[in-house]
């Protein structure tokens, strides 16, 4: 059974997904990991009967660089059944689609150890896979995210990205949304101001800037912004794609190197699907974690001034 139910003081949804208690959790002690090497795993090259069918796979068995299949574990579901009937409050049965992109059939391969042509061909994928997504009427939402490092949640020590499709809305995107469009896209006009200032951009190309945006949750958080309005990914073009792997390829490294031993979350934020946004990466480090104050008030503590981040990001060579 999975269902969605929405806060009805603040907003938040919260999805109830009861199959994933049943996942498997690789880092149970933190230096245990259940599978070493790629003995079990089931995301190792040579492993392939270990997950569903797969969705996509660039090369045969024991023999491909990037597959994606069904999370074998969704926080929605496919053919997820109406929810009950409840006026009072606000919900909606968990249908969906929830993918797992696997980058590399090697256990121990990091993503900021990729070549850059190795990060175009995993952004190829991901956006095919959610041009895909935006085809089933069920989704309202997409949410494309990896986890690198088992405090940044991440379950299986192999490399891989999920790809969520929900039914809903998230507050957080829904409120960025208004605050863009409200002002003729005010994320257009914060990077013009960015670009002026100076203080708080980590690097650029031609086609993406790198900053460290001015109220940062967390400490080093890093985005990655089209110049251009761009306002869904499935809008990103070949040629973006590229510059955009050549700024993850230079900037990973410094992300990875902050604490390797507690690790990142790198999203996608996109708006409502067929909606207008400022799509945009975010690259979250999970240094400073969160308490309670986070979970109380919805306000964060971050040590690092984004200032004395992007002074960091710079520094690198
Ligand atoms: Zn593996
Ligand atoms: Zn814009």
């Amino acid at each position: 059974m999975s269902e969605v139910r929405k806060n009805p003081f603040t907003g938040e949804w919260t999805h109830y997904a009861e199959n994933r208690k049943n996942r498997p959790y690789e880092f149970l002690h933190k230096i245990e990991c259940k599978y070493n090497g790629s003995e079990g795993c089931p995301f190792c090259g040579g492993n392939e009967d270990k997950t569903t069918p797969p969705l996509y796979q660039d090369g045969a068995d024991d023999c491909w660089r990037i597959r994606v299949f069904p999370n074998m574990f969704p926080t929605v579901n496919e053919g997820e059944e109406k929810a009950f009937e409840n006026t009072f409050y606000q919900h909606a049965s968990g249908r969906g689609l929830h993918e797992i992109l696997v980058d590399t059939p090697h256990h121990e391969e990091t993503i900021d150890h990729f070549s850059q042509i190795q990060l175009e061909q995993v952004f190829g994928v991901l956006q095919e896979r959610y041009r895909k997504m935006l085809l089933s009427d069920e989704v309202k939402y997409i949410q494309i995210f990896k986890n690198c490092g088992p405090l940044a949640g991440m379950s299986i020590r192999h490399s891989h990205w999920q790809i969520v499709g929900v039914p809903v809305v998230p507050q957080r995107v829904e409120l960025m949304r208004r605050h863009m469009q409200a002002d003729n896209c005010f994320f257009c006009k914060m990077l013009a101001y960015e670009k002026e200032q100076g203080i708080r951009i980590a690097d650029e190309n031609q086609d993406f800037f790198a900053i460290t945006p001015y109220a940062s949750r967390f400490p080093y958080e890093l985005w990655l912004c089209p110049k251009r309005h761009i306002s869904t990914f499935a809008n990103v073009t070949a040629k973006e794609l590229m510059s955009l792997s050549a700024l993850l390829k230079s900037l990973l490294p410094q992300v990875a190197s902050l604490r390797q031993d507690i690790g990142y979350n790198i999203c996608l934020i996109d708006g409502e699907v067929g909606g207008d946004f400022h799509w945009h990466i975010e690259i979250l480090p999970r240094i400073g974690g969160f308490a309670g104050f986070e979970y109380a008030s919805g306000s964060y503590i971050n040590p690092i001034l984004p200032e004395q981040a992007a002074e960091y990001y710079r520094k690198r060579k």
